[in-house]
């Protein structure tokens, strides 16, 4: 299923099934015996989703052993996103704590902050995702009788397009400082996508404003292809199981600009941890040198825009 500019999806399909994927994994960080993270909602979505094989991962009829060989794994994967959604928990409410009174979660997902962090009075959370990925996930949490913990506006736009106009109609203030996230979105976006969309936050944003963002540092391409050829194996390895999507392909792959670095130059001060550190810090099994080479650089980058 290649990409095109103006792609749609639900959570089931193509991107969207990434959103799955990762509530999943964060369905089972939570279900750990030393819980780094609580998400309480990522089980109930991730079953209303439907998506068969996301299903019975999370209710552990189908094991992780069943999947990880010496592939991508997804108790790797599942170790990584209880770094990242501790990671942008904490920016979250470091930035509102520190007065910031409006939140950007930019390709929102299945993410269930605007429900589960304990926001300061007044705070109001803007999510932006594809309206199917809205639409299902106020529906189902809605279902679910769960009740934000903020004011939360959700923004149905795709971020390839106008998204500014549709996030100031829903209320947001250019002129005061914001926290804005990009978790696992950027490299769902062609390069010069990417860069167009930093270039718009860093408008959008007023002085004092916070950002958490992934950062890829520059990867030879030779590297590149052997971390993409493990996803594929890790993709037939889920087909075996039922589930079939390429992930290479819902990528783009090739040369971009590193957010951090792209990110300072335009005035932003940054801070950088890589998984492989975070993991470790965190008491997680390290990496080994496979994983490393296909994940240990990817940093999670926070900061502030200069006044
Ligand atoms: N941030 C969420 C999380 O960490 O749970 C979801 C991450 S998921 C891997 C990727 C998300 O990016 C999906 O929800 C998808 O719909 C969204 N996305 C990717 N490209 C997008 C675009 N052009 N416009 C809006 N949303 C997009």
């Amino acid at each position: 299923m290649t990409r095109t500019d103006n792609d749609t999806w639900d959570l089931a399909s193509s991107v969207g099934a990434t959103a799955t994927m990762v509530a999943a994994a964060r369905a089972l960080a939570t279900n750990a015996e030393q819980p780094l993270i609580d998400d309480p909602y990522a089980d109930p979505l991730v079953r209303a989703v439907g998506v068969d094989f996301f299903t019975r991962l999370v209710t552990g009829e189908l094991g992780l052993e069943d999947l990880d060989d010496d592939t991508v794994g997804m108790q790797r994967m599942t170790d990584n996103m209880a770094v990242r959604t501790k990671f942008f928990d904490e920016f979250f409410s470091d930035a509102t704590r520190a007065g910031v009174q409006q939140a950007v979660i930019l390709a929102s997902g299945l993410d269930s902050r605007a429900y589960r962090l304990a926001w300061p009075t007044g705070v109001v959370v803007y999510e932006i995702d594809q309206p199917d990925v809205i639409a299902f996930k106020s529906a189902a949490l809605s279902e679910l009788g769960a009740e934000p913990t903020a004011e939360r506006r959700a923004v149905a736009v795709d971020l390839r397009f106008d998204w500014p106009a549709a996030l100031i109609d829903a209320g947001f203030d250019p002129g005061r400082p914001s926290a804005w996230s990009a978790e696992g979105l950027l490299g769902y976006l062609p390069p010069d996508a990417q860069d167009r969309l930093l270039d718009t936050i860093t408008e959008l944003s007023a002085p004092g404003s916070w950002i958490a963002v992934e950062s890829v540092p520059h990867i030879d391409p030779e590297r590149q292809e052997q971390a993409a050829e493990r996803m594929r194996e890790a993709s037939q390895r889920w087909r075996e199981h039922g589930f079939d999507l390429d992930f290479t392909e819902l990528i783009y792959l090739g040369d971009r600009n590193e957010a951090a670095a792209y990110l300072e130059e335009r005035g932003w001060r940054l801070t950088r941890r890589s998984v492989r550190d975070l993991l470790v810090a965190n008491g997680l099994p390290p990496m080994d040198d496979e994983d490393a080479a296909d994940f240990g650089e990817l940093q999670y980058v926070s900061g502030i825009l200069s006044a």
